[in-house]
């Protein structure tokens, strides 16, 4: 029988570069055909060979309460019937921001836009814009969306500016940018020591989730927060992906450090476009009209998108949401650790709230070069037998897993039952 997702992903070729219109989606890494998917309701998803999966990728962690969640979807009913855009204030925005603001205390101001990308690269301009100073330090390993000024890897030397990671960056932006270590402290102590007075902003996921999940060192955010607050530095904690995803309060609600700005997405739109940029009022008074820093967005703030965001907000505000997200995350990774124990397989596993990282390694790393020691050989075979299996991890060893409130206890069971007969055969 001729494959549709074979047929899809052949014709989608022709027409959008790689057939996917975001290259992880193409599954280079694992290799293979991406499965072409055609509707998902809670916790599974099912494909153009009407075949079904536990879905742990949750379109890239956006979808908290799992798939189609009847509350959100009649939320996005009701306002599309009221009209799908105006490009004119809406009560349901105020709703949101001033929900933003409460269950994030370090936001005092709020801006809405449609992707992570656009709430960074604006975050970035406002710190540049609000300190006068040009230079960003990253941590190599984030991930902050593909602006240009963030599209940089490491210089030559450990304290020298960076290189574009990306064809068509320029090497004068490049510049701009400073590339550490993750959870290196003496790295970023001496950065500051040398480039103090010129550093803009420094921006960190505050639990790093785009080279798989590396947990932060307390003592390296709070150096961190401390460093910035000396030299008259902004602090971007970019919560996109762990924003309402490890806590409700996010990765800065978990560790005690309120940053000058955060940027958040995904899980704020609920699976529709939404991110958002906010932080101190002083700073973002600075955002235009208001001040000089300009940023603006046709679809900024979009009724049915902030409908979505607003009812997924609304639902993980229930009592007990994150506890239970929690204990169902870690008995994801407890099973897998156990089953890959029993049978001998290097292999180790953690979780912060509703995200997990898998490591066919001995420990979970703490670096981005232990990262890259991962055996990605091994995670390609389990990533392709658990998929035949009908479980849908992220299609790349470098990628975090999410699970949603509508995976159920035995949903996750049947996941690691299916794991531990890979393993048995390893
Ligand atoms: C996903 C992500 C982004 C980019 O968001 P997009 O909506 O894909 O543009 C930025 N930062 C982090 C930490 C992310 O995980």
């Amino acid at each position: 029988m001729v494959s549709r997702n074979q047929q899809l992903f052949e014709r989608a070729q022709v027409f959008i570069p790689g057939g996917v219109n975001s290259p992880v989606r193409a599954f280079r890494s694992v290799g293979g055909t991406p499965r072409f998917f055609v509707a998902g309701h809670g916790a599974r998803v099912s494909d153009a060979d009407n075949r079904s999966y536990l879905d742990y990728v949750g379109s890239w962690g956006p979808l908290i309460l799992g798939h189609a969640h009847p509350e959100v979807v009649a939320a996005v009913r009701d306002a599309a019937a009221k009209g799908l855009s105006f490009g004119a204030p809406t009560e349901s925005e105020v709703e949101m921001a001033e929900l933003l603001c409460e269950l994030v205390p370090s936001l005092e101001m709020v801006r809405l836009v449609s992707s992570g990308t656009e709430a960074t690269m604006s975050a970035i301009r406002l710190a540049r814009g609000y300190t006068g100073r040009d230079v960003l330090i990253k941590f190599e390993g984030c991930y902050h969306g593909h602006s240009d000024s963030l599209l940089v890897k490491a210089g030559s030397g450990l304290l020298t500016f960076g290189n574009p990671s990306s064809g068509g960056v320029p090497d004068d932006l490049a510049r701009h940018t400073l590339v550490l270590d993750y959870n290196d402290t003496a790295g970023l102590e001496a950065a500051f020591a040398e480039h103090g007075g010129r550093i803009a902003a420094v921006i960190v996921e505050p639990v790093a989730g785009n080279m798989n999940l590396v947990a932060p060192r307390p003592a390296f955010l709070q150096a961190m927060r401390e460093l910035c607050s000396d030299h008259g530095a902004v602090l971007i904690f970019d919560e996109v992906m762990t924003g309402f995803r490890v806590g409700v309060g996010g990765a800065q609600g978990l560790y005690g450090i309120a940053p000058d700005l955060t940027t958040l997405g995904k899980v704020i739109g609920g699976g529709m476009p939404v991110g958002a940029f906010g932080g101190r009022r002083e700073i973002m008074s600075r955002v235009a009209p208001l001040g000089p820093v300009y940023q603006a967005g046709t679809l900024s703030g979009n009724p049915v998108a902030v409908a979505a965001g607003l009812a997924t907000l609304k639902l993980i505000q229930r009592t007990g949401f994150y506890e239970d997200l929690t204990r169902r995350t870690r008995q994801l990774v407890d099973g897998l650790v156990g089953a890959a124990s029993r049978h001998g397989v290097p292999f180790s596993a953690q979780s912060i709230g509703g995200m997990f990282g898998l490591y066919f390694h001995p420990a979970c790393p703490r670096t981005f070069a232990e990262v890259m020691q991962a055996d990605k050989d091994a995670f390609n075979r389990f990533f392709h037998a658990l998929l035949d299996a009908g479980h849908y991890f992220a299609p790349s060893a470098f990628e975090a897993g999410f699970v949603s409130s509508a995976h159920s206890e035995a949903d996750i069971a049947s996941t690691i039952t299916a794991a531990e007969t890979v393993f048995s055969a390893w």
